[in-house]
């Protein structure tokens, strides 16, 4: 098998040692590039219950095959961890240039490992690789940092950050780069467990030839063509995914007050169209002609001035139903607010209802809240209360562990009010409206999470109710998922590559990367296939109950109350979920891979043990 992409460079943070080593043959062969291979190695490296905050954990960015090349879309990078938040695997996707630049300095996996006795950020230059002091940046917002980091660089260098939540473990706690964040399952808090502030690419863009340049250009400049004229890639340079809300709303899946309702009076302020007043200007990433981004800047009332990339839908939902907020310029400031201290929007704004309803509940009291008045819409408090779970102070300090936790402290049935996967905080869509994402969240190997699998097609046939059925969903869900593995392979974007279909992909992957295996579309199932059972694997091997797929009770025993088209919906049977695509993929009725199935994919390699 030809090998075509970069290196790992492995770092020590304990030892200070750097080494360039080569990609390892067999983990290449069978999982190929991007979220694969990390998981290859992340596998292979983190010993069964090793402590995710401690200095065995791995923290792993990688690149996809196609960064760099000038195919669209293609340029985004994942980091792979152990989660501190669930203790299971975690992988945060990302965009930017990061990605492209780490191809750029020839690496393909940045494996860092080990802890620095203090903060240090992580040089790669065109000669040089090495920690430098962090001291004068710890304490400091991601984008202070950034701009800090190019006036010593220049405005070339591209870094990525954690923020005071990360240094402070917040267990939600995301890397930032260019004002986007690898936000989910607590990568900046395994970040700032390392005492690791940055990691600073400073590298000359260059051109990545392609393997097979007559096949490449030819597929590019096709998929520049689709693009161009495609309806969907246009709407999202329009309005990035704001316009889910409105359709999140109409099919009665926008959940409201911490998945208590559908009703939010007020909703339609959080529409598209509201968004558009405050649009500057588009940004994108690396390589990519949607340019989904959203700059959006307040121009009056009490957040005036303040400018942010997004929201897009989860953070709009987030601290809109979530929260009980219709107060769009309140959501921008929040966006803004999260990613300088380096906080997941999703998880913290599904913290924050969580309070909101043990308030409302009797089960925190004002006492507790240290003059912090939390009823539904109140933005003020509930930005003063992102700071406080930040910087650790009064209750914020028990909220940064997460709903799962905090709820395990608090007792008094505060677990009926934590909406998690697998500790994990749900994301803005309610299951029961759609029961194959539900379906999605519990089997979901990073806990609860809207891009794990997203079930398109049930999404587009909600109108006619195929969201409300529990039938005939395992395997479609599976399928999903499986792609959606694939797909983090090569590491695209579903908005960058609107209107692309398989025969082009495949092209486009044979030009870039001349990989025949890689190419050849009837493999790409199996490949997914292997990332979504690994990964099962690790979470087995870790913890076979924390692991359990299940979703939160309310989904069961709470009809859904005034959401439209999808009130009084419930889910019946997680069961007849769960068999039908524990049946697909070969698991048993326990949810765990057999040992059939694990040989069919080639996965007996992988003992279960560790190291
Ligand atoms: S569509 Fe948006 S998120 Fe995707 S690559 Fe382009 S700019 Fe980045």
């Amino acid at each position: 098998m030809e090998i075509k992409q970069g290196c790992v460079l492995r770092v020590n943070l304990s030892t200070g040692d750097v080494a360039r080593e080569s990609v390892q043959e067999s983990h290449q062969k069978l999982l190929f590039a991007g979220r694969g291979l990390a998981l290859a190695y992340l596998y292979s490296e983190v010993p069964r219950s090793a402590d995710p905050l401690g200095p065995e954990n791995r923290l792993i960015m990688v690149s996809g095959p196609m960064a760099g090349t000038g195919a669209q879309g293609m340029s985004r990078w994942v980091v792979m961890t152990k989660s501190p938040l669930t203790g299971l695997i975690a992988r945060s996707v990302v965009g930017g240039s990061f990605g492209a630049h780490l191809r750029f300095a020839g690496i393909e996996l940045l494996v860092i490992e080990g802890r620095a006795a203090e903060p240090v950020y992580l040089y790669i230059g065109e000669k040089t690789v090495e920690l430098r002091s962090a001291r004068d940046l710890w304490g400091l917002y991601t984008d202070e940092t950034e701009e800090k980091l190019q006036e010593r660089y220049g405005k070339k260098a591209k870094a990525a950050i954690i923020g005071p939540a990360g240094e402070n473990q917040v267990l939600y706690a995301a890397i930032l780069h260019q004002k986007r964040a690898a936000a989910r399952c607590g990568v900046g808090t395994v970040m700032g467990s390392k005492n690791l502030k940055a990691v600073v690419l400073d590298v000359t863009p260059r051109k990545i030839m392609p393997a097979r340049p007559e096949i490449f250009r030819e597929a590019l400049e096709e998929q520049v063509e689709r693009l161009k004229e495609n309806p969907r890639r246009k709407a999202l340079s329009r309005e990035g995914t704001a316009f889910m809300v409105e359709m999140a709303v109409e099919l009665g899946m926008y959940p409201v007050r911490n998945f208590q309702s559908g009703k939010l009076e007020g909703v339609e302020n959080l529409f598209a169209e509201s968004f558009q007043k405050f649009k500057v200007r588009n940004k994108g990433c690396f390589h990519c002609m949607t340019k989904c981004g959203q700059v959006y800047r307040v121009s009056g009332g009490p957040f005036r001035g303040i400018e942010s990339e997004g929201p897009e839908y989860e953070t709009i939902w987030a601290f809109g139903g979530q929260v009980g907020n219709t107060d769009p310029a309140a959501i921008i400031a929040f966006d803004r607010l999260c990613d300088q201290l380096g906080l997941d929007t999703i998880s913290t704004g599904n913290v924050i209802g969580f309070a909101c309803e043990l308030v409302e509940r009797g089960i925190l009291s004002s006492q507790q809240l240290g003059g912090l008045n939390l009823e539904w819409g109140k933005v003020d408090a509930f930005l003063e209360l992102a700071r406080r779970i930040t910087y650790g102070h009064g209750i914020g300090h028990l909220l940064g562990r997460g709903v799962q936790r905090a709820a395990e402290i608090i007792g008094h049935g505060a677990e009926e009010s934590a909406m998690h996967v697998k500790g994990s905080e749900l994301p803005g869509y309610d299951p029961r409206a759609i029961k194959g994402y539900g379906l999605s969240y519990a089997t979901s190997n990073i806990g609860g999470n809207h891009m794990y699998g997203r079930p398109r097609p049930e999404i587009y046939g909600a109108k006619e109710g195929f969201g409300w059925t529990e039938e005939g969903k395992g395997e479609m869900v599976a399928r999903v998922q499986i792609r959606q593995a694939f797909d983090e392979v090569l590491i695209s974007c579903g908005f960058g590559l609107s209107g692309i279909d398989d025969a082009l992909l495949s092209r486009l992957i044979l030009g870039a990367t001349g990989w025949d295996e890689l190419a050849d579309s009837g493999e790409w199932d199996k490949i997914g296939e292997r990332i979504v059972t690994l990964e099962r694997l690790f979470n087995v091997r870790e913890d076979q109950e924390q692991a359990r797929d299940s979703l939160p009770r309310r989904f069961f025993q709470e009809p859904l109350r005034e959401a439209g088209l999808s009130t009084d919906q419930v889910i019946h049977s997680l069961d007849t979920l769960l068999s039908e695509f524990y049946g697909f993929l070969g698991y048993t009725a326990q949810g765990i891979p057999t040992a059939e199935r694990l040989h069919s994919l080639g996965l007996n390699c992988f003992d279960g043990e560790g190291n």
